[in-house]
């Protein structure tokens, strides 16, 4: 099929990578011009395991090209996805859907009869009842398909997700969505159609569920703190009951990222404009919790440090909101690192691969060039993304170039006992004193 990509951010470069991946023709669009030249050079904007690679791979089969040109795009495909982008708006919780409303206002009149309309990006409900109307009134059609892919998985994720959701008004468009995923549901995925209204929420609710999960953990990680418990422990457990799963069960400062926060503000905000309080009153102490949990990490530093962090030396080892990506929007581990710079210490950060997005983003920051760069001379070392790399410290290792052995654990997944034995003060949220966890 001959198919058009809106947005080539995240999501739309490699939903455009991936479609053009299972033997479609595919031209992605974006109004950015450096990210359309990046992307027909074969340069991916942004790092994510494995996509680079088949970027380069289907450019070069002739089945993939990218363009600034809207128009050329409509003439080119009959099948457009939708994949800009809807931030929180910058004056309060609801969703900025105005990417969104310029693009189909642009789109409209370029649209042929009886082509396909294909919203990927994760909207408030109602607005893809409020598109259909307008894409209907020229002969097309739009339907509704969620994205749940995560950073740092996302082409596995775009290949063989766990379920393909697809909200319809009238069949017509049903048989073009069965044949653009046919070879992803011939491997065996699920596919749920519905109306536009559901589709729409199943997204925002399965945010919403891993958001709320998260931050359960992390009250459970207070909880212990005050009770003298054990949180890897207790989520161990929990983690083995099969209605409960062992997954986002994992302790620490917290999520962010460019989709859960924003999210579940959104959808805080529709619910309380459809009157239903309960969404908001839920979302809004789970958010709460999560913004906790990053101050919580910034506690434990104060209390490491004698209760001071001015003039402090502090190693941030992470600044992507989670590993295996470069993606820096509303990062806990930036937001502690700048917590702690506004207290006075002198941070130096390094991640792997976030140091640009980083730099740009909070360039009042110091950078290093690697994990012993950034911790010579630290008076405390503060592990806030749970890269392979951070993993695999050896704490005797780096016992050697810090001047006080003291370290956070914001994602509880270093093996406390053995940093505890190598002379460490370690802490993490939640993690008891005698915990003899391996993460
Ligand atoms: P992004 O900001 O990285 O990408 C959006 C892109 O759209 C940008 O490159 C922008 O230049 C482009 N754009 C905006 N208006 C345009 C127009 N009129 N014409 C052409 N291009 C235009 O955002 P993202 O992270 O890729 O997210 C996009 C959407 O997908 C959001 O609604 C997000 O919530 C949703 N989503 C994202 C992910 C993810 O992991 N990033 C996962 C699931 C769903």
């Amino acid at each position: 099929m001959k198919l058009s990509v809106i947005g080539t951010g995240y999501l739309g470069a490699t939903h455009a990578i991936a479609m053009a991946a299972v033997g479609h023709e595919v031209v992605g669009v974006d109004r950015d011009p450096r990210k359309i030249a990046d992307l027909n050079a074969g340069r991916l904007p942004f790092y994510e395991p494995d996509v680079a690679e088949l970027l380069l791979d289907r450019l070069e089969a002739g089945v993939l090209r990218f363009t600034t040109c809207l128009r050329q795009a409509a003439a080119f495909a009959d099948m457009h996805f939708i994949c800009v982008g809807t931030p929180q708006q910058l004056d309060g919780q609801a969703a900025d859907l105005r990417q969104l409303d310029a693009l189909v206002d642009d789109l409209l009149p370029m649209l042929r009869k009886g082509s396909v309309v294909v919203g990927k990006s994760t909207v408030p409900v109602g607005t893809a009842a409020r598109l259909a109307a307008r894409v209907e009134s020229v002969g097309a059609q739009l339907v509704w398909n969620p994205e749940f892919l995560r950073e740092g998985h996302a082409l596995a994720d775009t290949l063989h997700p766990d379920r393909i959701v697809v909200g319809l008004r009238g069949a017509a468009a049903r048989a073009a969505m069965d044949d653009v995923y046919a070879p992803i549901v011939a491997a065996g995925t699920p596919v749920v159609v519905t109306d536009l209204a559901t589709a729409e929420l199943v997204k925002v609710a399965a945010n919403s569920f891993l958001a709320t999960k998260l931050s359960f953990v992390n009250m459970m990680a207070r909880m212990c703190e005050a009770a003298g418990a054990d949180v890897l422990d207790l989520t161990g457990a929990l983690g083995f009951d099969r209605r409960i799963g062992d997954q986002y069960l994992q302790p620490g400062i917290g999520f962010g990222g460019g989709c859960l926060p924003k999210d579940i503000r959104a959808f805080a905000a529709s619910a309380a404009e459809l009157g239903v309080a309960d969404v908001a009153e839920l979302l809004g102490v789970v958010d709460a919790i999560n913004t906790d949990s990053r101050r919580r990490a910034v506690r434990l530093a104060r209390e490491l440090c004698g209760g001071d962090l001015d003039g402090i030396r502090v190693a941030v080892l992470g600044a992507a909101f989670k590993p295996n990506s470069d993606d820096v929007r509303d990062s806990p581990a930036l937001a502690v690192a700048l917590a702690m710079h506004h207290e006075g210490a002198a941070v130096r950060v390094y991640d792997p691969e976030a140091m640009h997005n980083a730099k740009d983003r909070c360039p009042m920051l110091t950078y290093a060039s690697s994990v012993p760069d950034a911790c010579a001379d630290a008076d405390i070392v503060m592990h806030l993304t749970d890269w392979d790399e951070f993993a695999a410290l050896q704490p005797a290792e780096l016992a050697t170039i810090v001047t006080h052995r003291r370290i956070v654990d914001g994602r509880c997944n270093l093996p406390a006992a053995v940093w505890r034995n190598a002379g460490w003060d370690y802490a993490a949220p939640g993690v008891g004193r005698s915990a003899s966890a391996t993460g």
